[in-house]
């Protein structure tokens, strides 16, 4: 079989423990095998950020930039006791963290959805995609404690709230689907008046896309009577918050897309989990862990199918088909969906499921995937 071609590079950073491993594992089973794999490739390992004092993730962050797409495996942001035990030159920062710097952008996490997983609410049937500004509020604030007073400062700044509001017009075209934004404007008339009428001034610019506002006590309540199926764009605070109960209902972390949009349209795909270091121990013990790779897939299936979409947008109309690429990117999704349906699954999920399963190490869901592609 012809392998599918690639216009186009992505920038692929690699990352830490098991899902490093995993890493390897999905590239050798699903997509070497069908795509002539072209990516730009950054090792964020730890260990190699110590030994670059940390450039190769300024590097991942610039080369995305420049290409666009970006695919990024989980990596460990190291604590006190892991710059001892690894003998780091410094306690490096997270590379999430220097990564949004660069792009300035939001995070949307929206829920893989199975029939054989109900919902904590069992009536939303659609996903929920929470779009979390990342900067400003309680996370960059100033508090003091004066006599029988406490005080908070928080601040924000214009520039980042019209990157935000860009960035969740333009996932709401892209995909297709209504934005609500909601905030406490009533009695914070300044603070949290700016982020409606910056919203409301840049949904003048996407008359395609459905915008709704609306206080967010209301949209609270709209939400849990709702059926799904929008964006729902937050204050850092309050996505902070409201993210983890989304998480929450629709199952677990391992079964959500997570995505980086920055204003100008350049994506980073991950998985929303951590490098599932205990699940690490057992695999440098020999045994093959139940890790559930279906959101680092997920990771891959976006980057490629993004690749496919503005490659093929960039030709001419009359060479403009579907890309080969994304109808891949589908397959891959669609395989997995087919046999975590059958009822072949790891752990995690073989837990919450209604139906009858065969419970699986990765290594082994993985074949049933590249079966089923
Ligand atoms: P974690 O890696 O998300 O794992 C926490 C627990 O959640 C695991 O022990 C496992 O539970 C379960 N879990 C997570 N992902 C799973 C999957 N794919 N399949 C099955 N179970 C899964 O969080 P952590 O242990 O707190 O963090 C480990 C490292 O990841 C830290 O160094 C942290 O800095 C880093 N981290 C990175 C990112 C990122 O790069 N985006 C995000 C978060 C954390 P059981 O053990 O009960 O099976
Ligand atoms: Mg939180």
């Amino acid at each position: 079989m012809a392998k599918i071609q690639m216009k186009s590079p992505i920038v692929e950073m690699d990352g830490d423990e098991m899902t490093r491993v995993m890493w390897r594992w999905i590239k050798d089973e699903l997509i070497l095998p069908f795509v002539d794999l072209k990516t730009e490739y950054f090792d964020l390992g730890l260990s190699e950020r110590d030994k670059t004092s940390d450039r190769v993730t300024v590097d991942a962050a610039d080369a995305t930039k420049r290409l666009g797409v970006a695919v990024k495996c989980a990596t460990i942001t190291p604590n006190a006791a892991q710059v001892k035990e690894f003998n780091l030159k410094e306690q490096w920062k997270s590379p999430n963290a220097t990564i949004r710097g660069t792009l300035d952008g939001t995070i949307f996490r929206a829920p893989i959805l199975l029939d054989c997983v109900t919902p904590a609410i069992p009536r939303w049937t659609k996903p929920i995609t929470v779009a979390r500004h990342a900067y400003g509020d309680v996370y960059k604030n100033i508090e003091q404690r004066a006599g029988g007073v406490v005080i908070q400062t928080l601040h924000n700044t214009e520039k980042s709230i019209y990157a935000f509001a860009e960035a969740c017009f333009n996932y709401a075209l892209d995909t297709k689907q209504p934005l609500w934004f909601s905030a406490k404007d009533t009695i914070s008339k300044i603070y949290d008046g700016t982020f409606r009428d910056i919203f409301a001034e840049t949904a003048a610019k996407y008359p395609s896309v459905d915008y709704f506002y609306t206080l967010i006590d209301d949209a609270v309540a709209r939400v849990i009577r709702s059926d799904g199926g929008f964006i729902w764009a937050l204050k850092n605070y309050d996505g902070d918050v409201m993210s983890d109960m989304v998480s929450t209902v629709f199952g677990s972390l391992s079964m959500m897309t997570s995505v980086l949009v920055s204003p100008d349209g350049k994506y980073e795909y991950e998985a929303a989990h951590g490098t599932v270091s205990r699940h690490f121990q057992r695999y440098r013990d020999g045994e093959t862990p139940g890790t559930n790779p279906v959101a680092t897939i997920y990771a891959w299936s976006g980057a490629l199918r993004k690749r496919g979409e503005l490659d093929a947008a960039s030709l001419s109309e009359e060479w403009r088909g579907e890309s080969a690429l994304a109808v891949f990117a589908d397959n891959l999704e669609k395989a997995v969906i087919d046999t975590l349906s059958s009822g072949i699954m790891t752990g995690d999920l073989a837990g919450i499921s209604s139906i009858k399963t065969e419970t699986v190490n990765t290594l082994e869901f993985l074949s049933a995937v590249r079966a089923r592609l």
